[in-house]
């Protein structure tokens, strides 16, 4: 058993735990971060989520994290709709339409492992917060005055670790939101996603946005530019009942990518995952001690790159909630206020919005893709219609409201 109590035990170092644990040790008070990945294959991970939307560009400026982040992506104020059945761009969106509402009227395209190894490095500038690698966390306990959590240790053996409060920040598959028996509400798409990396300069040769969505009956999908290493990263649907092996193999990715756009030689594929995309969120965030940020709370389709935004906005504002709490200026209950704001923006913003782009994207009546099509146009055209529209992509509208929330 460790002797130490912490204040905050937070599962899992993927980008919201680690923005949490920065948030509360920029103010002093200390966390125990729990993740089962050892240092080494910490650093080896698929890159995932990469799109930074303003409003998280903000928060991560706050935490210390942007500047160190910038170097290391693609500033991006653009991004296109385009009809892969005629092969045209009908809407662009600019992010300058923001410039009046944010500091970073741009997207950053900045993958998902150089966030949480910035952060990780950051945090182990800072005293306040204690990194356990290589620790598995199972399941916990809790009474009026704390938590306490059991893991396999980095020695292979069991141990109890104390703490006031803990925070499932360990995906999808959260063992906190499982030991709370919180029901995880939604649906899972009946087929994969294949997700291929190229390198390819989609730009150059067809005049492709750094971050595209592609609409198509057939084969819908998204193209994103991703620098140092540069490349492109494409998304097709695929059919749940083919195998993964045939789905994952070259043949099948080239065929793919030929399809996509056809060209005289093969194309340079240096990475492949194919994945199951869930649309669910927790019933509550919060039960007593025990509080879900972050895909452990919310999963979603990653068209509209939401996912990881809207976990480091979950982060933020808990980490308000846990400092007010720990310095005794608010009561347990304003985590039910974490719980009302974060709960509401991710079923009526995050879920909802990611599941509309994924319908807009494949839409198989014509008339239908037509008229989405043209309202988008629209949309993109006119300047006021446009800031609205990237008020709500960028997320900033989902945060002010939140924050209206009692
Ligand atoms: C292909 C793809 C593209 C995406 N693109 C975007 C995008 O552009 N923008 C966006 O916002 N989102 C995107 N997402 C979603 C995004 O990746 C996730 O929403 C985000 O990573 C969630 O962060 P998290 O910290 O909550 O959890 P995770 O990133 O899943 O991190 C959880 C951490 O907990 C650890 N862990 C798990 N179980 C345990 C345990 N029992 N004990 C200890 N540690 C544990 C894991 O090892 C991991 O380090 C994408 C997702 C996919 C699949």
């Amino acid at each position: 058993m460790s002797r130490e109590a912490f204040p905050v035990l937070i599962v899992g170092a993927g980008p919201v735990g680690l923005c949490l644990a920065l948030y509360l040790s920029r103010r002093g008070l200390r966390s125990c971060v729990i993740e089962a990945l050892t240092a080494e294959s910490f650093l080896d991970q698929e890159p995932r989520a990469g799109s930074i939307h303003p409003a998280t560009l903000e928060m991560l400026d706050d935490l210390g994290l942007y500047e160190k982040m910038e170097p290391r992506g693609l500033i991006s104020p653009k991004f296109q709709y385009w009809d892969r059945v005629r092969d045209e761009m009908f809407a662009e969106f600019d992010h300058a339409a923001l410039k009046n509402d944010t500091r970073f009227p741009y997207v950053l395209q900045c993958e998902r492992g150089k966030i949480i190894e910035e952060a990780m490095q950051l945090l182990r500038l800072r005293q306040e917060c204690a990194i356990r690698m290589a620790t598995t966390f199972h399941t916990f306990t809790q009474d009026d005055d704390g938590v306490e959590a059991v893991v396999t240790n980095e020695a292979g053996e069991e141990e109890r670790i104390r703490g006031s409060f803990v925070v499932g920040a360990e995906g999808g598959r959260s063992n906190v939101r499982k030991t709370l028996g919180i029901e995880f509400e939604g649906f899972t798409y009946p087929e994969r996603t294949l997700t291929v990396c190229v390198c390819y300069d989609f730009d150059r040769h067809h005049g492709y946005a750094y971050r595209n969505y592609l609409s198509d009956p057939e084969q819908w999908s998204n193209l994103f530019k991703w620098v140092q290493p540069e490349r492109w990263r494409v998304h097709f649907p695929t059919n749940i009942d083919d195998a993964p092996e045939r789905v994952l193999g070259d043949d099948h990715i080239q065929e793919q990518l030929q399809r996509f756009l056809p060209r005289s030689e093969p194309y340079e594929v240096v990475h492949r995952t194919l994945y199951t995309v869930h649309q669910r969120v927790a019933t509550t965030f919060r039960v007593g001690r025990a509080i879900l940020a972050g895909d452990s709370a919310h999963v979603m389709s990653p068209i509209g790159a939401m996912g990881m935004n809207s976990g480091v906005h979950d982060a933020v504002n808990l980490g308000e909630k846990l400092v007010a709490i720990l310095r005794g200026d608010n009561g347990l209950d304003t985590l039910d206020r974490y719980t009302r704001q974060r709960r509401h923006v991710a079923v009526n913003h995050t879920t909802a919005q990611t599941a509309r782009n994924k319908k807009l994207l494949e839409e198989k009546d014509a008339a239908v893709r037509q008229r989405n099509h043209d309202h988008l146009r629209r949309t993109a055209e006119n300047p006021a219609a446009a800031r609205e529209f990237l008020l709500r992509t960028s997320l900033l509208n989902s945060v002010r409201e939140a924050a209206r929330i009692e």
